[in-house]
């Protein structure tokens, strides 16, 4: 049981990030005090949206430079909070060197932070946005899950340095947070797992998250041919947010949280913004044959190996949601809201 007092600055590490984004709103909305800590406190196309935020809300933020791979960087961010959020990690899969692009700063960065918060007495616990990807790998691997579903049980044991490093960027990291905590106990850990977040960025002219090329994607027009079958889960970003906030300050939340509202498929994201968007825009209407992409997918995306279409098209997806719905009593979007109003944001910025 761990009591946080919302007078008490809050950190939260990556605050320029996508899912970061409306987690500081939601601590700002509340009247907290945000610590944001952030590479370039300077940078201001990256705060903007968060600057606006603050202006209209009853909260304050400050800012504090600090980065993953330079070590006691978040100690001054860290000063006085009892609440550290931990989202900072690298979420691209355009990467030349996965270990310095991905594993680094995703298990350094979790080691510079929590050690950090060893140092820092005011910390009561720490919240680490964790993924999905540190449960599973590719769809597949669902069907080895108990009930064909994905739980807070099961790590990935399937993704490596050469295959989806992103996934094991995760899952390093979840790991060495774990191992952290479990060395000392003057905090508690919670991670928040996510699948694939949507829904509306607040800053979509500076936005790097995976999230938003795969959004972009569905309006462009690269898929106007059609979207693979790929199961994959679907959350919305405002209910990240929320997960987020609910997980550092309900006293009973413990452990991981798998945060997944739908079970769903990529071409299913895209058709469910057909009725309003598909006269307009180049929407992926039907499903690309697996045959088809097993021939032609490693010509046109580095990513679309052999492995990964076998593992993920037409592959159903599915995750057990129960925990995080029952103990952090949690309602989700539905899939339509969270597209639409994705998407609406490309509309009005002219990005698609
Ligand atoms: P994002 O918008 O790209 O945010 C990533 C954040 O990490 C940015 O604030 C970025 O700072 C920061 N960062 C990257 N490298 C850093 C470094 N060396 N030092 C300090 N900060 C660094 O992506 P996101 O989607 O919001 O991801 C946020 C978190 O959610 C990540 O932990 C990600 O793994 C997790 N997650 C995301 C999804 C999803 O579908 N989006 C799903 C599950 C989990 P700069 O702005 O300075 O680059």
């Amino acid at each position: 049981m761990t009591q946080i007092d919302k007078s008490k600055p809050v950190l939260v590490t990556g605050a320029t990030g996508y899912v970061a984004g409306w987690l500081v709103k939601k601590l700002l909305e509340e009247g907290m005090t945000v610590h944001a800590a952030v590479r370039n406190p300077n940078n201001e196309k990256k705060l903007v949206h968060l600057n606006e935020v603050a202006a209209n809300t009853p909260g304050n933020i400050k800012y504090f430079k600090s980065d993953l791979l330079q070590e006691g960087s978040y100690a001054e961010a860290m000063k006085d909070c009892e609440l550290v959020y931990h989202t900072a990690s690298p979420f691209t899969t355009d990467v030349k060197d996965p270990q310095k692009d991905l594993i680094d700063p995703a298990v350094e960065g979790t080691q510079n932070v929590l050690e950090t918060a060893n140092q820092i007495p005011s910390v009561k616990r720490v919240v680490v946005t964790s993924s999905c990807a540190a449960i599973y790998t590719d769809a597949i691997d669902c069907q080895k899950a108990p009930n064909g579903k994905l739980t807070e049980a099961i790590w990935n044991t399937t993704a490596s340095l050469a295959y989806q490093p992103y996934s094991y960027s995760k899952t390093l990291a979840e790991k060495k947070a774990w191992e952290i905590n479990e060395a000392q106990s003057q905090w508690d850990l919670v991670t928040v797992n996510p699948c694939l977040v949507m829904g509306p960025p607040l800053n979509p002219h500076a936005t790097t998250s995976e999230s938003f090329n795969i959004l972009k994607q569905m309006g462009d027009g690269t898929l106007k041919m059609g979207a693979p079958k790929m199961g994959m889960g679907l959350v919305d970003v405002r209910d990240v947010a929320l997960a987020h906030y609910l997980a550092g300050f309900t006293p009973e939340a413990e452990g991981r949280y798998i945060t997944a509202a739908h079970d769903t498929n990529f071409l299913e994201m895209g058709q469910v913004l057909l009725p309003k968007y598909g006269d307009k825009y180049p929407l992926p209407k039907r499903a690309l044959p697996k045959w088809l992409l097993m021939l032609v997918g490693p010509m046109t995306n580095k990513l679309f190996t052999r492995q990964f279409i076998r593992n993920n098209v037409d592959v159903e997806w599915k995750a057990d949601n129960s925990k995080i719905k029952a103990e952090l009593g949690i309602t989700f979007r539905p899939m339509k809201t969270t597209m639409e109003d994705a998407f609406q944001v490309l509309v009005d910025h002219n990005i698609v």
